[in-house]
């Protein structure tokens, strides 16, 4: 049965290709319009582009996309072949150029991170969060290139900047980049410094940098800039509205959502610059994702609104119980009026996330055994999960690190980490509670 619903479908599917599809909006049942940032869609709400974004109507009617487990695709002739390669006619060729599968997530994550701001940008799903830093890192920086940056980085990316960037004859500068003065004077100071990388919120502290101020004084200084927006995800934060030019996600944390798959994705808002040169680095680098994490992927983000909304007043209202309690000597909570970052977590976030962390007042001993008498909370490092996770840096990711250097992080012997999940809020802090006991 060919409807004219499945010509319209299957030649889109076919004819169109990568490129043109990423930033279609097709539902064929209610006829949308096609891109929900920038056209006259009738969706205006977040959660309804989350739900539907980067959809396109399978040609054989499944309701969701299917996991295309295919690493090359067929030519109809050897002429098509030829326009293929050529650029002269785009579609799908192999699967680590591109695959219908990670195009959809690739659509949804844009479109949520261009909601409402009127513009385009293209981004490209990577096999890991680093995958994607990497590629950004070598897309824009060259031998001789320095990048400024700030402390409490993601571990990763501080080992990719401070370790492996130096060999390459790139140098990291790194500030507190809260203070604007400091920063400005860097930029006016230094026409080698090339890119501004920023994380905000960062680890452990929930550290949170001026996105508006610090792009300003980029442009000012031609930096590009680039910011990972993992802690925030784009529910919480939109850094493309600050001026940011490149974002990064480890899509591993809140978009999957479940702890299901790893992953990461890598967002321009030039897009012919990501068509270009970085779709280029980043097909040869050969750090791709897969079409079945990018299902997981596309499933997680569906529910990315509901989920942040719950997470983040879950953390709120741990954040209040522990400021409260005795065994406690201080709470990291953007959404704290205690937290020096609280003013500008508060005006360029929605809510101040499900991150916080905690200081015991007994020290390594006390952080121990709090850990090892958590009932229904997990002990595991990772973040973006339904369930709440814990982690004790000084016994576990840091163990190895010198106390010196730990406390430039923040990281002191009693500080546990928490990713506040979306349980029932009273089982969360009636576990906390009992696990506190006999530290009060
Ligand atoms: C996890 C994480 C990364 C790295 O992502 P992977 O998917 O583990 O490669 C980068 N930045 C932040 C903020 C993270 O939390």
């Amino acid at each position: 049965m060919k409807t004219a619903k499945f010509e319209k479908a299957f030649s889109s599917f076919t004819d169109s290709g990568p490129d043109k599809i990423r930033t279609q909006f097709i539902n064929m049942d209610k006829n949308f319009p096609t891109d929900p940032s920038t056209s006259n869609s009738p969706l205006t709400g977040w959660s309804s582009v989350a739900v539907h974004g980067g959809h396109i109507q399978d040609p054989m009617y499944a309701h969701q996309v299917p996991i295309y487990a295919s690493s090359t695709y067929v030519f109809d002739s050897a002429e098509q072949g030829m326009r293929r390669f050529d650029g002269k006619e785009e579609g799908y060729i192999y699967s680590r150029w591109g695959n219908p599968t990670m195009t959809e997530a690739e659509a949804k994550i844009t479109a949520l991170e261009t909601f409402q701001l009127g513009i385009e940008a293209k981004g490209i799903l990577h096999a890991s969060g680093m995958a994607a830093i990497a590629t950004l890192l070598l897309a824009n920086l060259k031998p001789g290139d320095k990048i400024l940056s700030h402390y409490s980085l993601y571990g990763g990316t501080n080992e990719i900047i401070s370790k492996v960037l130096p060999g390459l004859q790139i140098t990291p500068v790194i500030a507190d980049l809260r203070n604007l003065s400091l920063a400005e004077d860097l930029m006016k100071s230094d026409p080698q410094l090339k890119m501004l990388y920023l994380e905000t919120p960062a680890n452990p502290t929930i550290q949170c940098v001026d996105l508006e101020a610090l792009c300003g004084l980029a442009k000012k200084y031609k930096l590009i800039t680039a910011c990972d927006n993992t802690f925030a995800t784009p529910y919480l934060q939109q850094p493309f509205k600050h001026g940011v030019d490149f974002i990064v996600h480890s899509t591993t944390k809140f978009l999957n959502g479940h702890g299901t798959a790893i992953g990461g994705i890598l967002l321009g808002r030039d897009v012919a610059l990501m068509n270009g040169p970085i779709t280029k680095l980043h097909r040869t680098l050969g750090g791709n994702s897969n079409s079945f994490d990018a299902f997981l992927l596309i499933q997680g983000m569906k529910t990315l609104e509901v989920r942040m909304e719950r997470h983040c007043h879950n953390a709120m209202e741990v954040a209040g119980y522990l400021e409260n309690h005795p065994a406690i000597a201080r709470v990291n909570y953007t959404g704290l009026a205690s937290h020096p970052d609280h003013a500008v977590a508060m005006k360029q976030m929605r809510h101040p996330g499900a991150m916080l962390s905690f200081e015991l007042k007994g020290g390594l001993q006390a952080g121990i055994g709090f850990m090892n008498r958590l009932q229904m909370c997990v002990r595991t490092v990772s973040l973006g999960t339904c369930d709440t996770l814990l982690s004790h840096p000084a016994s576990m990711t840091h163990y190895s690190v010198p106390k010196t250097e730990k406390e430039k992080y923040g990281i002191t012997d009693g500080l546990i980490r928490m990713n506040t999940g979306i349980e029932n809020i009273q089982d969360i802090i009636q576990d906390l509670d009992q696990a506190l006991k006999p530290f009060s």
